[in-house]
């Protein structure tokens, strides 16, 4: 009898290398015969939590077979021989479920969305349910496996990823650049962030793992047509397409007001900037956002978001703004998004010296103004129009800085040809 079989992986990598998809893609390969692969997930988890590895990804198959037993053996047996086992960070662990996905399989998934969940909770989760579970080391690997078996995906997207001979892993990597460049062309934004702004490639990684490219698109035929668009100056092994939900957005929830801000969490809040945008040292940028409450939170852009701290620093007390973004330890939102609703137009400024045109200055409190060269005086300050250099639009990190889960702008309205679909 054929049965549905989830096969959910997580924690195989390391820094040195591998990577959880490519072992997904190997154990595919070696199901053949045994199982059809009805879904291959690629699940981004809360990207705010720094784990060794950078993108915080799990990976489940969805499976038809008629050989559970045999099916969950070379699972077991894959895992062990390709998941880093030699780094003392990495935890594998695997989740195996049959049939229908439980309610708080998916409730689990929003909790490692959202939040900081832990290797118990999982178990806890699986008991209930009578879910099988290996834990390899600690086994932290079940938390991410567990939330790949019960994502929802009700926004998708698409990658399509390719794998480098293993005796090249951690040595350059050799794809066309102008090969890439047309298949944007040609496909772009039915796949995104295949360049930055300045044109460089963003679909080959810089770490050593397994991947040669991805890329990333709207529907799997359009990610499998850019594919074979990009020319590869080295074997291409193998390859995989996950249904991901990257680029949904998923990670973010609205929240209503400041106080009930959470460490870890990615948030979007509606409010007006309460300070002069400020630049550190390493060209970081932050402001205050202040709610209709007024409390009040921290808001920062990073050197790597580029051009994105141009529209920071253009902003103004005042400027009611919606901002999105993870909310770090220190209570920090690092911006992934800012949209721009009302900008200020006038603002009050000291009074100008009607004699000499200087710039008045404070005469102490409740003293005024006063010109410091000639001594003339005014009682209050004065409205003033400023020019703007933003718009009210919603602005973005460039591609190079964005976050796995941020969804493009581009995909805002997504007009997929029928051609594509
Ligand atoms: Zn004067």
């Amino acid at each position: 009898m054929f049965r549905m079989l989830h096969v959910g992986l997580d924690d195989t990598d390391s820094e040195r290398g591998m990577c959880t998809t490519y072992l997904g893609a190997v154990l595919m390969q070696r199901l053949g015969g045994v199982a059809e692969v009805a879904e291959a997930r690629l699940v981004r988890l809360n990207p705010n939590i720094k784990y060794k590895t950078r993108g915080n990804a799990a990976v489940a198959l969805r499976l038809i077979t008629s050989r559970p037993e045999v099916v969950k053996s070379i699972t077991l047996r894959t895992v062990e021989e390709l998941a880093d086992m030699r780094s003392p960070s990495t935890a594998p662990g695997v989740v195996f479920w049959q049939g229908e996905v439980p309610e708080s399989f998916r409730e689990f998934y929003r909790r490692c969305l959202h939040g900081v969940v832990g290797i118990g909770e999982a178990e806890e989760v699986l008991h209930r349910h009578g879910g099988e579970y290996v834990k390899f080391k600690l086994g932290r690997g079940i938390v991410g496996a567990l939330a790949a078996i019960g994502a929802e995906l009700r926004e998708r997207t698409y990658e399509y990823i390719a794998y480098r001979s293993p005796e090249r892993w951690g040595t350059p990597r050799r794809v066309c650049t102008e090969s890439v460049r047309r298949m944007n062309r040609l496909t772009y934004p039915l796949t995104f962030n295949n360049l930055d702004e300045e044109g460089r490639v963003l679909i080959t990684p810089h770490t050593p793992c397994p991947v040669l490219f991805g890329i990333r698109g709207v529907s799997e035929q359009v990610v499998r047509e850019a594919a074979g668009m990009v020319v590869a100056l080295e074997p291409v092994v193998l390859h995989a397409v996950y249904v991901s939900n990257q680029a949904t957005d998923a990670h973010l929830r609205e929240v209503g007001r400041i106080a009930e801000v959470e460490p870890l969490s990615s948030v979007v809040l509606l409010g007006r900037v309460a300070s002069e945008p400020r630049v550190i040292e390493g060209g970081h940028v932050f402001f205050r956002l202040r709610d209709e409450h007024g409390d009040e939170i921290t808001c920062a852009a990073f050197e790597p978001t580029k051009g994105f701290r141009r529209v920071v620093r253009a902003l103004l007390p005042g400027d009611l703004v919606r901002v999105y973004g993870g909310v770090n330890e220190r209570m920090q939102v690092n911006l992934e998004k800012i949209e721009v609703i009302e900008l200020i137009t006038r603002r009050e400024v000291n009074p100008r010296c009607g004699r000499c045109g200087r710039r008045m200055k404070s005469a102490g409190r409740g003293q005024g103004y006063r010109c410091r060269r000639c001594g003339t005086r005014a009682e209050r300050r004065v409205s003033e129009p400023v020019e703007r250099t933003i718009e009210e639009r919603v602005y973005q990190v460039p591609p190079g800085a964005m976050r796995h889960l941020a969804r493009p702008l581009v995909l805002g309205e997504p007009a997929i040809p029928e051609s594509f679909l």
